[in-house]
């Protein structure tokens, strides 16, 4: 059985180098002809790090990024509406989120995939079924690769999906986000906090990353496909976030502007199934969340963790559609949450009302729903 897996991000990687652990015949394909320093930072949630211990690259993730002990949402003046210490997280699991920076992570576990399994600057142009049930992948430089099976990990935009599901829709938020790795070194009690700000529909969220470097998003609602002045982007933000914490005007001036990176907030709309016959579509191709619950990455993450399991351990099943009961419900819970917490963020009618309820909310409702989406069910 043979696997050509599209994409090598997050999901391709961890999927790449799941199969490599079990013996499972693969290949990984990517677009982009080399990996460059790209991208702000990342968290990993507790469910996505379990994944990246049975990986055997935990100790190396937790070393290049900074653990996260107390996540808060607060006001624009970082006063507290919900302040979650990670304590029972760490008592159950061994460890709490870690924020690091993407390529960090990228090259983490590209550095363990065989360099002969892994093919850059091959983007997919488009799949056909061959007579002896395999199927043929057509590369843009025309160039052809036969296997049995096709993984899509190609991302929001992968161009698997549009071949297998055409009427697969993305949606736009009405949000749009800046991200920046800001050079700096925040006070101490600073260090091991996630921290998301809600002004009135603007956003700001904080992390450090690794030493003197701190990872910040900022949101905003806005019309799609705008674009940035190189030259004015940094006032832009200062104004947009003035009467926020003071820290916040730091991050932003401690940022190249040049770096700044800006992307509209949209997810796909979830959809029946993620494969068809022997073609499967995992991470954003097949299920891309918005942000907010900062689980999207964590989700591509947990498909290799299914993934591999399920091939290894049945592989004359209908692997793709037990994939599919296993991971669906899950993940289509993230995605509607996500998607509301988004909306609540930005709330027209009184943010006064909305930080009312978030206030009230049980803590105890708050670690319950946590410790759902950071448990790995074991596969049998
Ligand atoms: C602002 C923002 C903040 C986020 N924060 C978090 C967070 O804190 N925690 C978290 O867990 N998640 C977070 N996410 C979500 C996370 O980034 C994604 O869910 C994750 O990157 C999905 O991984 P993936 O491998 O499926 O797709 P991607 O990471 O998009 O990777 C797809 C890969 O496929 C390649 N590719 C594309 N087209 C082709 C082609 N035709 N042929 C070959 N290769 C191709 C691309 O170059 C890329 O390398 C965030 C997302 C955003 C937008």
């Amino acid at each position: 059985m043979k696997f050509a897996i599209i994409g090598a991000g997050i999901g391709g990687l961890a999927t790449a180098l799941a199969f490599e652990k079990k013996g499972i015949d693969y290949q990984i394909f990517e677009a982009t002809p080399q990996f460059r320093e790209v991208g702000a930072g990342i968290w990993l949630a507790p469910n996505a790090l379990q994944v990246l211990e049975s990986l055997g690259i935990l100790e190396e993730v937790k070393t290049k990024g900074n653990t996260i002990d107390r996540i808060t949402l607060g006001k624009a003046d970082l006063s507290p509406l919900s302040d979650t210490y990670q304590n029972t997280v760490k008592e159950k699991f061994g460890y709490t989120t870690v924020a690091i920076h993407r390529a960090a992570l990228q090259h983490i576990l590209f550095n363990k995939i065989p360099s002969n399994k892994i093919h850059l600057g091959k983007s997919f142009g488009s799949y056909a079924h061959t007579e002896d049930e395999k199927i043929k992948v057509v590369f843009e430089d025309k160039s052809e690769y036969e296997t049995d099976y096709i993984i899509g990990a190609d991302g929001i935009h992968s161009k698997v999906r549009k071949q297998l599901f055409p009427n697969s829709t993305t949606r736009y938020t009405g949000q749009t986000c800046w991200r920046g790795v800001a050079t700096i070194d925040m006070p101490q009690e600073f260090h091991h906090r996630g921290i998301e700000l809600w002004g009135d529909q603007v956003r700001f969220g904080v992390s450090k990353i690794a030493d003197n470097k701190v990872y910040w998003f900022a949101v905003a609602l806005d019309q799609p496909n705008q674009k940035d002045n190189a030259e004015t982007i940094q006032q832009k933000l200062l104004n947009m976030f003035n009467g926020f914490h003071p820290i916040i005007k730091e991050l932003i001036r401690a940022t190249p502007t040049e770096l700044i990176l800006r992307n509209d907030i949209i997810d796909l709309k979830p959809m029946k199934t993620w494969y068809k016959e022997n073609i499967c579509l995992i991470g954003d191709a097949g299920h891309a969340t918005t942000p907010n619950m900062g689980q999207g990455g964590a989700q591509a993450i947990e498909d290799a963790y299914y993934l591999s399991e399920l091939i290894a351990n049945n592989p004359d099943q209908n692997i793709f559609e037990k994939f599919l009961q296993k991971r669906q419900p899950k993940v289509n819970d993230i995605v509607n949450q996500s998607w509301s917490t988004g909306k609540m963020a930005h709330w027209k009618y009184g943010k006064s009302i909305r930080n009312f309820f978030l206030k009230n909310i049980p803590q105890r409702m708050v670690q319950k729903k946590m410790m759902e989406m950071y448990t790995i069910e074991k596969v049998i």
